[in-house]
């Protein structure tokens, strides 16, 4: 999978390059989800007096309104980024307003001023009503028109945004020699490659559904134990995922 942000202030064409990027994306087949932060401290879908309102003031932790033409699941908090992603296997997300995580950002912009305020070595281009303006490059960043540049962006995201990065800190793995971040800066300078994250292959452990995020030292121990014990087994072939899956034994409540 292939995450990147589209990040910038109100009304600065991010919508509107997220929309056109998506149309692109699909256009040349792949398939794209999609995750829009929003900012407004009283957004909610589940409004007093609706039937799904009515179930959380009941007590459900969980409430799901199930149409007949979408599902909206309906979570009392606001999930991390690493959950959410957990729902999507397309082959590209494009998240709008995020501006955490390791990810490759576009910035939308009205002046350079703004830009100056989101300018980290995560961005790799400028986009957004600063483009209108005629700049075509920003301290050495591409801007693009994306209502009459689509084409020429999608080409520009294809080739910079790597696989999805792990987001450890320094402290709990710098196999490649410097931080996750580090990294996705490096390959967005065009100095290192994806194939620099060394932890591999990536080990997930869920419990009853729930994932936890292993040290990468932890992935590594399993990982090689695994496949000793798996390479034996006739009809092994490397590179293929490997999962095991056990049922542990519930305590009586009470
Ligand atoms: S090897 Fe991969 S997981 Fe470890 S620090 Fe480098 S990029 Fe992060």
């Amino acid at each position: 999978m292939k995450v990147f942000s589209v990040v910038g202030i109100s009304y600065s064409g991010k919508t509107t390059t997220v929309e056109k990027l998506i149309a692109e994306l699909c256009r040349r087949r792949f398939t794209v989800g999609s995750v829009k932060n929003i900012h407004f401290e009283a957004f909610t879908l589940d409004t007093p007096g609706t039937n799904t309102h009515r179930h959380r003031e009941a007590g459900s932790s969980l409430v799901t309104a199930r149409g007949l033409e979408e599902t909206d699941i309906l979570y009392p908090h606001s999930l991390s980024l690493g959950k959410i992603l957990e729902f999507y296997d397309q082959e590209w997300v494009v998240l709008e307003g995020v501006r955490e995580g390791n990810f490759p950002k576009i910035v939308c912009a009205h002046t350079e001023e703004d830009v100056e305020e989101l300018l980290d070595d995560s961005v790799m281009a400028i986009a957004g009503q600063l483009a209108n303006k005629g700049l075509k490059e920003y301290k050495g960043l591409p801007v693009y028109n994306a209502l009459t540049e689509a084409e020429a962006l999608t080409d520009y995201v294809m080739a910079k945004v790597p696989r999805r990065l792990p987001d450890f800190s320094p402290q709990c793995c710098n196999l490649c020699g410097m931080s996750c971040r580090e990294l996705l800066a490096a390959i967005l300078r065009g100095e290192k490659s994806r194939e620099d994250c060394l932890l591999r292959p990536e080990v997930k452990l869920t419990v009853g559904g729930k994932s936890f995020t292993l040290a990468p030292f932890v992935q590594e121990v399993l990982a090689k134990t695994l496949t000793a014990l798996v390479s034996t087994l006739d009809g092994y072939q490397p590179g293929k995922e490997v999962s095991l899956v056990w049922e542990t034994e519930s305590s009586p409540r009470g």
